[in-house]
């Protein structure tokens, strides 16, 4: 088995920060790159009206700019001097996205959390971790809190 890519999938939440350690373990003990990956909804999808792109697209600037900013500096203390990574902000649907990039990326393993931000979103839209489970290409680590 050879794992050499590694996405790690935050939603910033409490469920997901608790899944970094093990990605962070199994990206050393196998001399992995770690790819976090936070994906931002994209209304214009979900809308379901006409939404006008070009005020749209500015505002989205805005937020992967600062979603970016948070994924480097959120995470550096549980890093623990694990340097091998890189960042990815992307725009949709999570878990279609996430598995997207698992695919054009070749990564060999997703880990996440079994639960994340959203509350009464997870009926309208199904789980992210169980749709990944579903969708992506390589295995799928989900780590439950175990308040849970
Ligand atoms: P959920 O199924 O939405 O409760 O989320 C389960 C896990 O999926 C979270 O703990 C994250 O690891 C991941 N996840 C959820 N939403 C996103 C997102 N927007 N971007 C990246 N990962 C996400």
């Amino acid at each position: 088995m050879e794992i050499k890519k590694i996405l790690f999938a935050t939603d910033f939440s409490e469920g997901s920060s608790h899944a970094l350690p093990y990605a962070v373990d199994i990206a050393k003990r196998y001399g992995a790159k770690l790819y976090f990956v936070h994906v931002i909804y994209d209304v214009t999808k979900t809308a379901g009206w006409y939404v006008p792109h070009a005020s749209i697209d500015e505002i989205y600037r805005d937020i992967e700019k600062s979603a970016r900013a948070e994924l480097e500096k959120s995470f550096i203390d549980e890093m623990r001097g694990f340097t091998d990574l890189a960042y990815a902000v992307l725009k949709g649907t999570p878990y279609e996205e996430i598995a997207k990039f698992a695919m054009e990326n070749k990564i060999d393993l997703i880990v996440l959390g079994t639960h994340g931000r959203r509350g009464i979103d997870r009926v309208l839209f199904g789980s992210t971790a169980e749709q990944v489970v579903r969708n992506a290409p390589c295995p799928v680590l989900s780590v439950r809190l175990p308040k849970h």
